[in-house]
């Protein structure tokens, strides 16, 4: 068959990857330059298969006030006319209880550990280079109460057999040397020794090197998609802007801008930004590059150490489709990198960046069969996991597209509409 994939984003490529290692011909399509130049830029680079957790918990709900009028905490809303706003938002509240935390999670550490099994084949079979490091990932709290119920959602992946462990804060600073400047604040932390870090950019800019040199990959880029070709229930060619190109089946994972090509397909999809930020201090001084990766669960600002860069990033904003880039809000990840780190203090200024989560309220991206097109299929939502579960997720659809079984059930994984 020959597929058309929309997107040259991690979750595009990945999928272009695993359908022609399926036996199709695949052309990927993309409006940009260049892969990866979308959400998947300059993300955390965690590959934190075990830490899954949806945003949508029973404990955000009551927090909500102060959400909407703190211009400076990790999470912040600014309520807004757009009514994609309000639908989202509501459908957010609905999922913000214990039932469907747990239902999200447990199907999202399904796809976590799939995608980490897809990523270790990869690995093994392809030489790409990204700054790829098993790094392990310790997510550190200053807060008891904070850590004792994160303790329990540990059980979860140890009954999976991914091993996770508690740790007190001595352990955490012999984990990261850095840590003990801190040591004294914190309550202990959680570490998954099994997680890992890369940059997610350069692996898009691998998968693409890789699908390109494909005799039956093909790539086009500065090809915005604008539609589609659809007759008797079937999508017969991708539309850009110069030309259309036919197709026996496509997969839309265009991340955020799937919305409104979904919505005009007759299949609507429920996605709303969550705006985030990152800075990538180039040269890092040995001292500021983690050994593992560290999460700051109180100010949900991640760390990792990409070769000799420093990648920090953190803050989700629901502000809608604003891309400039909050002073403040930067401010905010500098400030808590040089107190962990102070000997970013005097390193050249680090590169700053703001990129659009592809959130569903859920947390759950949307993947499987659209259900009026037949032959149109749906990789999109990843939400804040997209580099984690690219590659379970990408596996999955070509599964599917082939008739097999996914190790994963897709049924835990349907569009909510819009
Ligand atoms: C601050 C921040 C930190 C993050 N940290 C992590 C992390 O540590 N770990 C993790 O797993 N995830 C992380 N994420 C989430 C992750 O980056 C995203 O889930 C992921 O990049 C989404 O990938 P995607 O391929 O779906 O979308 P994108 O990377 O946005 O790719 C979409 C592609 O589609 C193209 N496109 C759009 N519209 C069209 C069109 N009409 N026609 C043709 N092409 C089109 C774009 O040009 C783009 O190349 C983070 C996100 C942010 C913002």
């Amino acid at each position: 068959m020959h597929i058309g994939v929309i997107g040259a984003g991690i979750v595009g490529l990945a999928s272009a990857y695993q359908l022609l290692r399926a036996g199709h011909e695949v052309t990927v399509i993309d409006a940009a330059r260049a892969p990866g130049l979308g959400t998947s830029f300059a993300n955390g680079g965690q590959l934190s298969y075990g830490y899954v957790s949806p945003l949508a918990a029973p404990g955000v709900l009551s927090q909500l006030p102060s959400l909407v009028f703190s211009r400076t905490g990790p999470l912040r809303i600014k309520p807004s006319l757009d009514p994609d706003f309000w639908r989202w938002s509501l459908e957010f509240v609905r999922h913000c209880n214990a039932r469907a935390n747990a239902d999200s999670t447990l199907r999202l550490l399904a796809l976590g550990l799939h995608s980490r099994e897809v990523m270790l084949e990869f690995l093994a079979q392809e030489s790409a280079s990204f700054a790829y490091r098993l790094s392990g990932k310790l997510v550190v709290y200053r807060d008891a109460g904070k850590l004792a119920a994160a303790e329990r959602s540990l059980e979860l992946a140890n009954g999976l057999g991914y091993p996770q462990r508690r740790v007190d804060a001595a352990t955490c600073a012999t984990l990261e040397p850095a840590l003990g400047r801190i040591a004294g604040e914190l309550a202990g932390g959680i570490h998954t020794p099994g997680e890992g870090t890369g940059d997610c950019q350069m692996l898009c800019t691998e998968l693409a090197r890789i699908v390109g040199a494909h005799e039956r990959g093909t790539l086009r880029f500065e090809h915005e998609v604008t539609g589609f070709d659809i007759r008797g229930n079937a999508v017969r060619a991708v539309r850009t802007r110069t030309e259309d190109i036919a197709v026996d089946a496509c997969v839309v994972a265009n991340g955020l801008a799937a919305a409104p090509l979904l919505r005009a397909a007759g299949e609507p999809v429920s996605m709303y930004p969550l705006k985030g930020y990152s800075l990538t201090y180039c040269d890092a001084p040995a001292d500021a590059r983690p050994q593992v990766s560290v999460t700051d669960a109180d100010n949900k600002v991640v760390y990792a150490s990409l070769g000799a860069r420093l990648r920090v990033a953190g803050i989700a904003d629901l502000v809608g489709y604003d891309y400039r880039i909050a002073a403040h809000r930067i401010d905010a990840l500098r400030t808590l990198s040089a107190a962990l780190f102070p000997s970013l203090r005097g390193t050249p200024a680090p590169l700053e960046w703001t990129g659009m989560r592809p959130s569903t309220p859920h947390g759950r991206p949307i993947l499987g069969r659209a259900e009026k097109v037949g032959n149109l299929w749906l990789n999109v939502g990843h939400g804040a996991l997209g580099f984690t579960l690219s590659m379970g997720a990408a596996r999955a659809i070509a599964d599917a597209i082939d008739g097999k079984r996914p190790a994963v059930d897709l049924a835990g994984f349907a569009r909510l509409a819009a």
